[in-house]
């Protein structure tokens, strides 16, 4: 496959510039609500050592729940099938932020990329690493291989002040004895995991290991075993997008995951990552732009996983 991907990505832009203005900027973080709207970017890493660019996509932004891909990664390399007896693997049916299933389900996350779940993992971290901090960026770096990636500070301060709904997630599972660590501790490493800066062509990178049996790309070794690398790619397919994800297998047919910072990446394997970053948000959290765009380039492309 050697598509013409800088006419594609050209057509793609074109095409979806129309939507700005239709969705809108997750206004719940403060330091999020003043991103400007219309920017937009795309990038695509290909298996191959191509990348195609176009638009804001090399400008860093706010990558949200992307980052619990990368947090689930370390857990499962560390806990292997033991972390499924922490956090589930079917999809929610609804909102990133709900407490509602986490009531009746005795505490124990639907998946690990729904808001509860990424607290479970991000309490495994805290259990096995020192430094779960260090841990996520210096990972985050590797996959992207891009050693300036960081944290944004002030952001994972700003959502702490407004991150009432997540602080009750993590008091919820603790008086359910799912939560190991610290309520403050677990809610650091979250917060600041969310608050990871990084642009389209730097994610399309980091998630290649996923398009490529769990092998890094950039230095040949393995970050995750072939089966686990499946799981992973079957987990984002049925979850990425919380409760977008059956609508996101429907229109564009990959493994994906959403941020509410605008990001979507999504992945072919063997092939390439792809990435989109449009801020204005749909009802359901989605960048309503990325949705779009990533339909169009598989319905461009002719691409499918199914
Ligand atoms: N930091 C966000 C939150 O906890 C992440 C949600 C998302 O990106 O989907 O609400």
């Amino acid at each position: 496959m050697n598509a013409d991907y800088s006419q594609i990505l050209k057509e793609i832009y074109e095409e979806t510039l129309e939507l700005q203005g239709q969705g809108r900027v997750a206004a719940y973080i403060p330091a999020l609500a003043g991103v400007n709207p219309k920017q937009y970017g795309i990038a695509i890493q290909t298996l191959q050592g191509e990348s195609f660019q176009i638009g804001d996509a090399l400008l860093p932004f706010s990558i949200q729940s992307i980052s619990k891909v990368f947090t689930l990664t370390l857990a499962f390399q560390t806990l292997d099938e033991a972390l499924w007896s922490r956090v589930g693997r079917e999809p929610s049916g609804n909102a990133f932020n709900s407490l509602i299933q986490l009531e009746t389900e005795h505490g124990i996350p639907r998946n690990p990329f729904i808001n509860a779940g990424a607290l479970v993992v991000a309490d495994c971290l805290i259990s096995h690493f020192p430094n779960p901090l260090a841990e996520i960026v210096q990972f985050a770096r590797k996959l992207s291989d891009n050693p300036t990636v960081n944290f944004n500070t002030a952001l994972a301060n700003s959502e702490r002040e407004a991150g009432f709904r997540n602080a009750a997630m993590v008091n919820l599972m603790k008086s359910f004895g799912t939560i190991h660590n610290e309520v403050n501790a677990v809610l650091d490493v979250y917060f600041h995991q969310c608050s990871l800066m990084m642009n389209c062509l730097d994610l399309a990178k980091a998630f290649l290991f996923l398009a490529n049996g769990g092998v890094n790309p950039w230095n040949g070794r393995s970050i995750l075993t072939g089966s686990q690398a499946k799981r992973i790619n079957a987990l984002m397919q049925v979850c990425g997008l919380y409760d977008d994800s059956g609508e996101f297998a429907f229109t564009v047919g990959l493994p994906g995951k959403s941020g509410v910072g605008g990001g979507i990446v999504a992945l072919i394997p063997n092939s390439l990552a792809i990435c989109v970053w449009a801020p204005e948000l749909n009802e359901r959290g989605s960048s309503l732009i990325g949705m779009k765009a990533l339909e169009l380039f598989t319905t461009k492309t002719g691409i499918s996983i199914f």
